[in-house]
């Protein structure tokens, strides 16, 4: 497989990075922006299409309406009231969220307007009760540093978040509206040509320049990035919901070589002449009757179809990988698994997976085809099948124009899918039920004054202030727990270096271990360290007491440490366990001398562990055998 050259294939990447703000309330109502998994209420909804609105028929709505899901929503009564519902007009804007999007603004030298007027944009996948998403533009233009060039800035908006997708199955989804509404700036960036690892650096800077303003939200699904990616003569490609950075950069460059790709595809295509009309489409389904296939068999039992698509001079175009894992027919699968179509196959790919050589041949037969002709089977219900076969039609005679404009998904493990085609352009229009907003010049006055200190600054201070190598700084002030780290180093008995290694490792390692850190409480966290300030309990116990609350064991820390065992022992019991130890060990002792204390110190962890610092019984035991 070749290389790919970034530069020479033109690729472009316009970043718009999406940030929820900290603040108390959400943007139009007085609920509490916090996410729990806890739900008290269920109501449903089926899709709205949004035609009237528009004007003209959004191609991505249709698509939408073509899946015809019924969407749930679920609520906690908390964090959403009939605004959320769309039951009730919205309220004022939150204030602390304009003041925040107004010192951002500033941050980036973007050009604030004196009036906010807020738009609604349609959102066609129900990821909104209402059909929309509010949303203002604050300010124009300005510019991102980073690594001594200027990145420009297209636009910064303030704007709703949209309700969390819980689940999505086949014929419904579910969504929570603990998220929606919840206060978010968008920052639009110039596309940049750059190599994906610069694109990273870029990402990162605006990243930190957030962070240091201290009032955005952190940790994971708090900032998002959509990326807008194209080549040279391709459509711009939108990928949304990347969260790390390591993905974005491995997303980019696979992109890039899928969007190549692609072209490359294209360019042979129009060597061959391809043409395909509904004429191509034949129902196959008397022929499969007695196919062995166990999709097919399975389908055919739920009454569903089976069409075959005829494509002239196409053998071999299905399958033809110009660079590692980008195909057409993988393509083309990716749409029909939207419509809820879980089977499809392409010659290049057959015989296999129960179709066996002769289906192939009836199919062949029953077509027309000649030998560097290629078809499709695709199986499905009636209702979606239609819309399916359409749109594999449809991609097949825009293969030979190359990329085509659309949404996509991005994957965990750094990749894309598709999503739905690309909006049309016409998708806002404005919001009738709030007037417009004004911004005092004093506003601006205040936020150009109180610019923060650069996340650099910040992390410097950090670092001489606690004593604290620049990893950890790092680690502590890009984390969700900064505030809570000052308030612990408040007091002096806490070792900074211990509390930000705590909160940035073990609660993240114990996570990993599958437990849940949402059972943890800020308040857990802080009891559980002035109980180890005022030496009720050693440092070994914080774990243990986390590990018990977080496993859900415990309710509080109180309960963790009985439930647990937790406590401080005192010198003389531990002496009194350490001399019983070495007396029952004391052949090992004899032979080995001090080097037996690693074996003792194993032994005696095992029945002191959350009683008494791990150190305190090294010593001991130093001390002791060293003494025989
Ligand atoms: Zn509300």
């Amino acid at each position: 497989m070749t290389e790919i050259d970034f530069q020479k294939i033109g690729l472009k990447v316009g970043l718009e990075i999406h940030q929820q703000l900290d603040t108390h309330k959400k943007l139009f109502c007085r609920c509490r922006p916090i996410e729990s998994d806890e739900y008290t209420e269920k109501f449903s909804r089926s899709l709205r299409t949004a035609k009237s609105e528009l004007g003209e028929l959004d191609p991505a709505a249709l698509f939408e309406k073509a899946k015809s899901k019924k969407i749930n929503y679920y609520a906690n009564s908390q964090s959403s009231c009939l605004v959320e519902k769309d039951d009730e007009p919205p309220h004022d804007l939150d204030h602390d969220a304009k003041k925040i999007s107004l010192l951002i603004s500033s941050m980036l030298e973007s050009k604030i307007f004196s009036e906010i007027h807020v738009m609604r944009k349609t959102v066609i996948d129900g990821s909104n009760t209402s059909g929309f998403q509010r949303t203002m533009l604050v300010s124009q233009g300005g510019n991102l540093k980073v690594n001594g060039k200027n990145i420009g800035v297209q636009a910064v908006c303030l704007e709703e978040d949209a309700a969390k997708l819980l689940k999505d199955e086949r014929n419904e989804r579910d969504y929570s509206l603990d998220r929606l509404g919840v206060p978010l700036v968008e920052i639009a960036l110039e596309p940049v040509s750059a190599k994906p690892f610069e694109v990273k650096e870029i990402a990162l800077t605006l990243g930190r320049l957030l962070r240091a303003t201290r009032m955005v939200k952190r940790g994971i699904g708090s900032i998002r990035q959509d990326v807008n990616i194209s080549v040279m003569n391709s459509g711009v490609v939108e990928v949304k919901g990347v969260q790390q950075l390591d993905q974005l950069e491995k997303i980019i460059d696979y992109e890039a070589k899928r969007q190549h790709g692609l072209i490359l595809i294209a360019e042979k295509l129009k060597k061959l002449s391809i043409t395909i009309t509904k004429e191509d489409v034949l129902d196959v389904t008397e022929i499969f009757k007695d196919c062995e296939s166990k999709i097919i068999q399975k389908a055919l039992k739920s009454n569903a179809k089976i069409n075959a698509i005829r494509v002239r001079n196409f053998s071999g175009m299905f399958g033809f990988e110009p660079y590692n894992g980008i195909r057409l027919g993988k393509e083309i699968g990716q749409i029909v698994r939207f419509f809820g179509i879980g089977g499809v196959f392409h010659s290049d790919e057959l015989p296999n997976y129960g179709i066996n050589d002769s289906d192939v041949d009836k199919v062949r037969k029953h077509l027309e085809l000649a030998d560097g002709d290629g078809f499709l089977i695709i199986a499905g219900e009636d209702s979606k099948l239609d819309y399916a076969v359409n749109s594999i039609v449809k991609r097949i005679q825009d293969a030979v124009n190359g990329v085509p404009a659309e949404t996509r998904a991005a994957t965990q493990d750094g990749e894309t899918v598709f999503l739905r085609p690309r909006p049309g352009a016409s998708r806002m229009y404005p919001e009738t039920d709030i007037p417009s907003i004004n911004v005092m010049p004093e506003e601006v006055k205040f936020a150009r004054e109180n610019i923060p200190k650069s996340w650099d600054d910040s992390i410097a201070e950090i670092q001489q202030k606690y004593d604290l190598n620049f990893q950890l700084s790092e680690q502590i002030f890009d984390s969700e727990y900064m505030e809570m780290f000052e308030k612990i180093c408040e007091n002096k008995k806490n070792s900074p270096n211990f509390v930000a290694s705590i909160l940035c490792s073990s609660i993240t390692n114990l996570e990993r271990k599958g437990l849940d850190a949402m059972l943890l409480k800020p308040e857990h966290i802080i009891e559980s360290f002035e109980l180890l300030a005022s030496g009720k309990i050693p440092k070994e116990s914080l774990e243990i007491i986390f590990e018990s609350i977080m496993s859900g064991k415990s309710e509080n820390v109180s309960l963790a440490m009985q439930s647990t065992d937790v406590s401080s022992m005192d010198e003389a019991e531990l002496n009194e366990i350490l001399d019983k130890i070495i007396q029952n060990n004391m052949d090992l002792v004899k032979e080995r001398g001090e080097h037996a204390v690693v074996t003792l110190m194993g032994i005696a962890m095992k029945e002191v562990r959350g009683k008494a610092s791990g150190k305190m019984v090294n010593d001991l035991l130093h001390k002791k055998v060293s003494e025989l």
